[in-house]
């Protein structure tokens, strides 16, 4: 596992990085900020809070919107508002200085489990990956993750089980994220080019990915052409369900 180890403090990074190697762990060391936002997306981020160039939890608000790789922050600060202000921000965990790397590792499987359960619909996938983790050709919208090559969906690190058409629907959607898709279209690509009449089988699937998503707004209807997706404004993962005005179908 790769893993992005973002201290400014050799005294800490040094050590840490050397006991993780130990673990079979590949550290990519960052000593800023900037350094962090400029680094190849890891599979997991370690990230201590006092950085010589900007606050640790502004470096997790960046990282945040832009991926949902796991993040664990690591600081010498022990004040409750950090803790709560960073995992509010979608920091995964949080390891208060001084800790030993065998602790940090628990924390790293810890949360490498939680943030990819097992999925409960398991579609085709390539052989021997037991765990497929999101692949480079994973898309991130906002806080959604969508891997076609394993037709994996992930909504702030969590499993998204998908029916097959839905996953469709999504990925036919997420193409364009903004962009206006027709009914036509939609119903085209995703089910048979041929088809004619009432396109409620959409309406429900629409509606189904809605519910699953946590958040009807995900998916807007455009009032007599279709839909779009993109990012609900103030999207908050941890929203089990709103209350919907999904479409009733028919
Ligand atoms: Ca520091």
């Amino acid at each position: 596992m790769q893993v992005l180890l973002i201290e400014d403090d050799e005294r800490i990074a040094g050590p840490l990085a050397e006991g993780l190697g130990r673990y079979g762990f590949t550290v990519e060391r960052a000593r800023t900020g900037a350094a962090a936002l400029a680094a190849p997306e890891p599979e997991m981020v370690l990230l201590d809070l006092g950085l010589p160039d900007m606050d640790g939890i502004d470096v997790c608000r960046a990282l945040r919107q832009r991926s949902n790789v796991p993040i664990i922050m690591i600081t010498a600060r022990g004040e409750e508002i950090d803790r709560v202000l960073g995992l509010e921000l979608g920091a995964d965990d949080y390891l208060a200085k001084p800790f030993g790397v065998r602790e940090l590792v628990a924390r790293i499987r810890a949360v490498t489990r939680r943030t990819r359960p097992p999925v409960m619909v398991q579609p085709a996938r390539a052989p021997g990956t037991g765990h497929a983790p999101p692949s480079d050709a994973a898309q991130h919208i906002g806080p959604l993750t969508l891997d076609r090559r394993t037709r994996q969906v992930h909504l702030a690190g969590r499993a998204v089980a998908l029916a097959p058409k839905e996953f469709d629907l999504l990925a036919y959607l997420a193409q364009d994220p903004g962009a206006v898709c027709s009914r036509q279209q939609i119903v085209d690509q995703v089910w048979d080019p041929h088809f004619f009449g009432p396109t409620k089988t959409l309406d429900v699937h629409v509606a189904a990915l809605r519910r699953k998503l946590g958040d009807p707004a995900w998916i807007e209807t455009i009032r007599r052409v279709g839909f779009r997706l993109h990012v609900p404004d103030g999207t908050t993962p941890t929203a089990d369900s709103v209350p919907g005005h999904d479409e009733t179908p028919g």
